[in-house]
Protein backbone atom coordinates (compact mmCIF):
# COMPACT_ATOMS: atom_id res chain seq x y z
CA UNK A 1 0.00 0.00 0.00
CA UNK A 2 1.34 3.61 -0.86
CA UNK A 3 2.42 5.57 1.92
CA UNK A 4 -0.75 7.93 3.27
CA UNK A 5 0.93 10.80 2.08
CA UNK A 6 0.82 9.85 -1.79
CA UNK A 7 -2.64 9.05 -1.33
CA UNK A 8 -3.93 12.20 -0.56
CA UNK A 9 -1.88 14.32 -2.49
CA UNK A 10 -3.14 11.67 -5.56
CA UNK A 11 -6.63 12.55 -4.63
CA UNK A 12 -5.75 16.21 -4.29
CA UNK A 13 -4.29 16.37 -7.92
CA UNK A 14 -7.00 14.60 -9.46
CA UNK A 15 -9.84 16.81 -7.08
CA UNK A 16 -8.24 20.19 -8.49
CA UNK A 17 -8.24 19.14 -11.98
CA UNK A 18 -11.54 18.46 -12.04
CA UNK A 19 -12.79 21.67 -9.95
CA UNK A 20 -10.65 23.90 -12.06
CA UNK A 21 -11.51 22.29 -15.35
CA UNK A 22 -15.11 22.36 -14.23
CA UNK A 23 -14.72 25.88 -13.59
CA UNK A 24 -13.07 26.82 -16.76
CA UNK A 25 -16.19 25.20 -18.59
CA UNK A 26 -18.89 26.84 -16.89
CA UNK A 27 -20.70 29.73 -18.58
CA UNK A 28 -19.74 32.96 -19.82
CA UNK A 29 -23.11 34.21 -18.98
CA UNK A 30 -24.93 31.79 -16.37
CA UNK A 31 -28.46 31.80 -15.47
CA UNK A 32 -29.52 31.99 -11.69
CA UNK A 33 -30.13 28.59 -11.73
CA UNK A 34 -26.50 27.52 -13.42
CA UNK A 35 -25.17 30.15 -10.63
CA UNK A 36 -27.03 28.15 -8.16
CA UNK A 37 -26.16 25.31 -8.93
CA UNK A 38 -22.25 25.89 -9.44
CA UNK A 39 -22.60 27.40 -5.65
CA UNK A 40 -23.91 24.51 -4.41
CA UNK A 41 -21.88 22.31 -6.27
CA UNK A 42 -18.70 23.64 -4.64
CA UNK A 43 -19.77 23.78 -0.92
CA UNK A 44 -21.24 20.01 -1.23
CA UNK A 45 -17.66 18.96 -2.60
CA UNK A 46 -16.65 20.60 0.68
CA UNK A 47 -18.07 19.20 2.55
CA UNK A 48 -18.04 15.67 1.21
CA UNK A 49 -14.20 16.04 0.24
CA UNK A 50 -12.92 12.09 1.23
CA UNK A 51 -9.75 13.88 3.27
CA UNK A 52 -11.21 15.49 6.98
CA UNK A 53 -9.10 18.11 7.74
CA UNK A 54 -8.75 19.53 4.37
CA UNK A 55 -12.71 19.19 3.84
CA UNK A 56 -12.90 21.36 7.21
CA UNK A 57 -9.98 23.93 6.05
CA UNK A 58 -11.80 24.47 2.93
CA UNK A 59 -14.84 25.03 4.38
CA UNK A 60 -13.20 28.06 6.40
CA UNK A 61 -12.00 29.10 3.01
CA UNK A 62 -15.12 28.91 1.43
CA UNK A 63 -16.55 31.22 4.23
CA UNK A 64 -14.07 33.63 4.14
CA UNK A 65 -14.01 33.43 0.05
CA UNK A 66 -17.26 33.02 -1.47
CA UNK A 67 -17.64 31.31 -4.84
CA UNK A 68 -17.70 33.79 -7.67
CA UNK A 69 -20.61 32.44 -9.41
CA UNK A 70 -21.37 35.02 -11.67
CA UNK A 71 -19.45 33.95 -14.75
CA UNK A 72 -16.81 31.89 -15.73
CA UNK A 73 -13.82 33.99 -15.39
CA UNK A 74 -14.79 35.11 -11.89
CA UNK A 75 -15.72 31.55 -11.39
CA UNK A 76 -12.30 30.31 -12.84
CA UNK A 77 -9.49 33.07 -11.00
CA UNK A 78 -11.59 32.40 -7.85
CA UNK A 79 -10.86 28.82 -8.03
CA UNK A 80 -7.11 29.69 -8.98
CA UNK A 81 -7.30 32.17 -5.95
CA UNK A 82 -8.64 29.84 -3.21
CA UNK A 83 -6.22 27.09 -4.59
CA UNK A 84 -3.47 29.31 -3.89
CA UNK A 85 -4.45 30.03 -0.53
CA UNK A 86 -4.14 26.15 0.17
CA UNK A 87 -0.83 25.57 -1.64
CA UNK A 88 0.22 29.01 0.88
CA UNK A 89 -0.63 26.54 3.98
CA UNK A 90 1.40 23.40 2.31
CA UNK A 91 4.06 25.86 1.87
CA UNK A 92 3.70 25.38 -2.06
CA UNK A 93 4.35 27.68 -4.75
CA UNK A 94 1.78 30.63 -6.07
CA UNK A 95 0.19 29.74 -9.39
CA UNK A 96 -0.06 32.22 -11.89
CA UNK A 97 -3.61 32.52 -12.89
CA UNK A 98 -3.02 34.76 -16.01
CA UNK A 99 -3.83 31.81 -18.34
CA UNK A 100 -6.38 30.23 -16.17
CA UNK A 101 -8.72 29.51 -18.62
CA UNK A 102 -6.41 28.49 -21.43
CA UNK A 103 -4.52 25.74 -18.58
CA UNK A 104 -8.04 23.70 -18.01
CA UNK A 105 -9.03 23.33 -21.56
CA UNK A 106 -10.26 20.34 -21.39
CA UNK A 107 -10.88 19.53 -25.10
CA UNK A 108 -14.07 19.12 -25.05
CA UNK A 109 -14.72 22.75 -26.90
CA UNK A 110 -17.37 21.74 -29.58
CA UNK A 111 -19.39 19.99 -26.96
CA UNK A 112 -22.30 22.32 -27.54
CA UNK A 113 -22.28 22.30 -32.00
CA UNK A 114 -21.64 18.26 -32.75
CA UNK A 115 -21.83 14.64 -31.05
CA UNK A 116 -20.05 11.67 -31.62
CA UNK A 117 -22.97 9.47 -31.88
P1 LIG B 1 -1.81 20.31 -6.45
O1 LIG B 1 -1.99 21.37 -5.42
O2 LIG B 1 -2.61 19.07 -6.31
O3 LIG B 1 -2.10 20.96 -7.85
C1 LIG B 1 -2.17 20.16 -9.03
C2 LIG B 1 -1.71 20.98 -10.21
O4 LIG B 1 -2.60 22.07 -10.36
C3 LIG B 1 -0.35 21.61 -10.05
O5 LIG B 1 0.66 20.75 -10.45
C4 LIG B 1 -0.46 22.84 -10.91
O6 LIG B 1 -0.23 22.49 -12.27
C5 LIG B 1 -1.90 23.23 -10.77
N1 LIG B 1 -2.12 24.30 -9.79
C6 LIG B 1 -1.44 24.58 -8.66
N2 LIG B 1 -1.97 25.64 -8.04
C7 LIG B 1 -3.02 26.04 -8.80
C8 LIG B 1 -3.95 27.10 -8.70
N3 LIG B 1 -3.92 27.98 -7.69
N4 LIG B 1 -4.90 27.22 -9.66
C9 LIG B 1 -4.94 26.36 -10.69
N5 LIG B 1 -4.08 25.34 -10.85
C10 LIG B 1 -3.13 25.19 -9.91
N6 LIG B 1 -3.52 18.55 1.42
C11 LIG B 1 -3.09 18.63 2.70
O7 LIG B 1 -2.05 18.04 3.02
N7 LIG B 1 -3.75 19.39 3.62
C12 LIG B 1 -4.90 20.07 3.31
O8 LIG B 1 -5.50 20.74 4.17
C13 LIG B 1 -5.40 19.95 1.98
N8 LIG B 1 -6.56 20.56 1.63
C14 LIG B 1 -7.07 20.34 0.38
C15 LIG B 1 -8.32 20.88 0.04
C16 LIG B 1 -8.89 20.63 -1.20
C17 LIG B 1 -10.25 21.19 -1.52
C18 LIG B 1 -8.18 19.84 -2.15
C19 LIG B 1 -8.80 19.56 -3.48
C20 LIG B 1 -6.95 19.32 -1.82
C21 LIG B 1 -6.38 19.56 -0.58
N9 LIG B 1 -5.13 19.03 -0.23
C22 LIG B 1 -4.67 19.18 1.05
C23 LIG B 1 -4.27 18.40 -1.24
C24 LIG B 1 -3.27 19.43 -1.80
O9 LIG B 1 -3.91 20.65 -2.14
C25 LIG B 1 -2.56 18.93 -3.06
O10 LIG B 1 -3.51 18.48 -3.99
C26 LIG B 1 -1.57 17.81 -2.80
O11 LIG B 1 -0.67 18.20 -1.79
C27 LIG B 1 -0.78 17.48 -4.08
O12 LIG B 1 -0.07 18.64 -4.46
P2 LIG B 1 0.58 18.86 -5.87
O13 LIG B 1 1.93 19.45 -5.63
O14 LIG B 1 0.51 17.62 -6.67
O15 LIG B 1 -0.27 20.00 -6.58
Amino acid sequence: KMANETLKAELGNASWKLFHTILARYPETPSEDEQTSLRQYIHLFAQVYPCGDCARHFIKLLKKYPPQVSGRKEAALWGCYVHNKVNEKLKKPEYDCTNILEDYDCGCGDDEKESDF
